[in-house]
């Protein structure tokens, strides 16, 4: 982490930016479960660790869960979400429920390794190369607020972006 939703911020900029080849519901799916990892390392050992997910070769797996079952939990997810709209709701914040493979395969791994890269600035017990090197640490860089701060950034204007994009009719 830093808290996942945070994670969520260069996700709405990425569905702004392309929004018919990318599924911000897989890139989200794919935080939520890399950062199961530290929860329940929490609650088994006492200890939020990020030892095997939040690595690069981790994440060939998260993003390949996120492809498969993950599309298919995203796509049930979004049924669920736009039956609970009102009309008037589902004008800003109804989705296609169905997901392409393209649109799952680009949200998965830009989510995985995106998630290793921005947490790699925050945590230093991850190691991002493991098992083959203890390279690629990046923590103290910048500051754990000035960091959060960024990914605020890219959701506010990822955001207004899609709001925009709305409105004209484009997504
Ligand atoms: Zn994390």
């Amino acid at each position: 982490m830093p808290i996942t939703p945070f994670h969520f911020g260069p996700g709405a900029a990425l569905k702004a930016a392309a929004p018919g080849n990318f599924s911000f519901t897989v890139f989200a799916f794919s935080q939520v479960l890399i950062d199961l990892e530290p929860v329940c390392l929490y609650f088994l050992t006492g200890d939020p660790a990020h030892p095997y997910l939040h690595t690069y070769l981790g994440a060939l797996a998260v993003a390949l869960l996120s492809v498969w079952p993950g599309r298919r939990v995203c796509e049930w997810a979004l049924r669920v979400w736009n039956s609970r709209m009102s009309p008037a709701q589902a004008r800003w914040l109804a989705f296609a429920p169905s997901i392409g493979l393209r649109e799952a395969l680009t949200g998965a791994f830009l989510g995985a390794y995106s998630h290793v890269f921005i947490d790699s600035f925050m945590h230093g017990d991850l190691y991002p190369l493991a098992p083959f090197s203890q390279a690629g640490q990046l923590v103290q860089i910048v500051s754990i607020e000035t960091l959060q701060w960024i990914l605020v950034g890219f959701g506010v204007a990822g955001l207004a972006a899609l709001a925009l994009l709305r409105s004209r009719g484009r997504i």
